[in-house]
């Protein structure tokens, strides 16, 4: 596989936290799925998905059995995990032990990491405009905070996503995302309405304290060889972020 994206922090000696974008290419999929689809639940072998996630593990020195991956459901609730496995019904994932990789999936929607090593936490968030509007990022900053993370200190990374030029939506969809986020109000290259998922992501972040923001401004929908999208394709595979605190590596 190839890596999208990769973060690293280290501010304190033998821990770090590392996270890694995975885009569509390099992995054993094929046909709508082609090539490395993430998600196990949009059609796609079983095996040939387990392969993936373990080549991006890999990447982070971790095996598929340490992977901690949710099953997003659009809303603000959180999972603090402290191994692998599947996390129904939440869209973001947080811990504070090592080696234990957390997965966010997204076509479309902002796969995002966030690290606060100094204190030794890390989260993965899934957000699309329904996530906007219920206050995801603000809610993962919460979680993070509740396990031991302060807010000036946490990075927040947000992978490629369909942009606003892209993403039209229906005024009542406008104006529910643009009541909790102004900063998401868009308008397509038609002219029509839209939403910035990203802008509203970032200004929710910004408004708890984060002020370490790193956007991949990459448009999903335009890229057709690069990344999934599945208000392009419908059936399609899932891109992510893996990401994980690591102690005790030097
Ligand atoms: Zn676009």
């Amino acid at each position: 596989m190839r890596a999208r994206g990769v973060g690293l922090l280290e501010p304190v000696a033998g821990r770090r936290a590392r996270w890694l974008f995975t885009d569509r290419r390099g992995g054993v999929s094929t046909g709508d799925y082609a090539s490395l689809n993430l998600a196990d639940h949009v059609g796609d072998d079983p095996q040939a998905v387990s392969a993936n996630r373990g080549s991006a593990a890999s990447w982070l020195g971790l095996a598929a059995g340490q992977v901690a991956v949710m099953r997003a459901a659009h809303g603000a609730e959180s999972a603090f995990v402290t191994g692998g496995g599947v996390v129904a019904d939440v869209d973001i994932l947080v811990t504070d032990r090592p080696d234990v990789a957390l997965l966010a999936l997204a076509a479309d929607c902002v796969p995002m990491a966030m690290a606060d090593p100094v204190a030794g936490v890390v989260a993965a968030v899934h957000s699309g405009w329904r996530g906007v509007a219920a206050g995801t990022a603000r809610a993962a900053v919460a979680a993070m905070v509740a396990a031991g993370a302060h807010t000036s200190r946490i990075t927040a990374s947000l992978g490629a996503a369909i942009c606003a030029r892209c993403y039209e939506v229906s005024d009542a969809v406008l104006a529910q995302v643009t009541a909790a986020a102004p900063a998401a109000a868009a308008v397509t290259r038609t002219g029509t309405p839209a939403v910035d998922i990203r802008a509203g992501i970032s200004e929710q972040l910004r408004g708890e304290g984060v002020s370490d923001i790193r956007v991949d401004p990459a448009c999903t929908y335009e890229a057709p060889t690069e990344l999934f999208s599945y208000r392009r394709d419908h059936t399609t595979g899932r891109q992510g972020v893996l990401v994980a605190l690591q102690v005790g590596h030097g």
